[in-house]
């Protein structure tokens, strides 16, 4: 804090206006007058950000330690083990296995699906909006950039993960809406609903990550990218964006990345929790490697 201002707190002064606190809020260092006590709320809101942010980077700090061994074993896998000449990262990392789909969810979801049909086509099989140049939509010419996807060596971050995103595609029924339906019809403006219809739910698996979104499988997304919702094609996590940072200021294009669980401090032995670390080449050839532990949490 700003000497002035604890000196103004010792003196019973408002620390935000610097009048006089009146007794009844001796203690608390700020005055009644509302502009200094919303001050004062949003002080105290972002120091605890700040301090939350901390923690959280400690508690990572020391997940990284944990694994610090595989990323270099990894990277030498990669064929690069310098590790100031590959990018490197760690990520979270789901174990939950495959179980078959839930009927409730399902239905949720052929629910959803159905809406969302009906809202992009309207009573119309061919909505006036579909009669316009795609390319002179935005939002569909940023889609499309999207919908190329991304070089393997960053893409090793959700190979490594799992999907930790993906899990929140279940309450949200694979956060295909409106838009989604309306991008499908820009790619396939002949279709009709029962034929849209019929397209997503072919591409269900038989079986799920458990609790997770019904597209979600032990090798990824089973919906091609461009029949996934856009933020499926456009979201990236923290952990990703910082291995794409590693591959840009590296320019590497070799990648070691590992996933550990986010719960991985319940088991703080040596050996405790699975992880999967992931090499990329510079032949762009993936090698998944289950077999290493982590260190002591220390
Ligand atoms: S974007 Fe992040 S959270 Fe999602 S699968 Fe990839 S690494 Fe995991
Ligand atoms: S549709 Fe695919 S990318 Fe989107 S949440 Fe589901 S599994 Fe993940
Ligand atoms: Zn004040």
């Amino acid at each position: 804090m700003h000497p002035f201002r604890t000196k103004a707190r010792l003196d019973g002064r408002c620390r935000v206006c610097g009048q006089p606190v009146p007794p009844e809020r001796a203690g608390l260092g700020i005055c009644g007058n509302p502009v200094c006590q919303t001050r004062a709320t949003i002080e105290a809101a972002s120091a605890e950000v700040k301090r939350k942010a901390e923690e959280r980077d400690a508690a990572e700090a020391k997940g990284l330690a944990r694994v610090s061994h595989v990323i270099e074993a990894t990277a030498a896998q990669a064929g690069e083990p310098d590790l100031d000449r590959i990018a490197t990262g760690v990520v979270p990392h789901i174990t939950l296995t495959e179980v078959p789909q839930e009927e409730e969810q399902l239905e949720r979801f052929e629910t959803n699906l159905g809406r969302a049909i009906a809202e992009a086509l309207g009573e119309e099989e061919a909505p006036e909006w579909l009669q316009t140049e795609a390319e002179g939509d935005p939002d569909f010419v940023q889609r499309a950039e999207h919908q190329q996807g991304d070089p393997l060596s960053l893409d090793a971050a959700c190979i490594a993960c799992r999907g930790d995103c993906c899990m929140q595609g279940n309450g949200r029924d694979a956060f295909i809406n409106m838009r989604t339906i309306q991008w499908y019809l820009r790619q396939n403006p002949e279709a009709g609903k029962e034929e849209i219809r019929q397209d997503y739910l072919s591409r269900l698996p038989e079986a799920h990550i458990e609790r997770s979104c019904v597209y979600h499988t032990n090798t990824g997304c089973a919906l091609p990218r461009e029949m996934r919702a856009d933020v499926c094609n456009r979201w990236e996590c923290r952990w990703r964006d910082a291995l794409r940072g590693e591959i840009r200021r590296k320019g590497a294009a070799r990648s070691a990345v590992v996933g550990l669980p986010r719960d991985h401090d319940d088991h703080p032995e040596e050996g405790g929790p699975r992880i999967r670390a992931v090499a990329i080449d510079e032949h762009s050839r993936v090698a998944i490697n289950d077999g290493f532990r982590a260190g002591p949490l220390k």
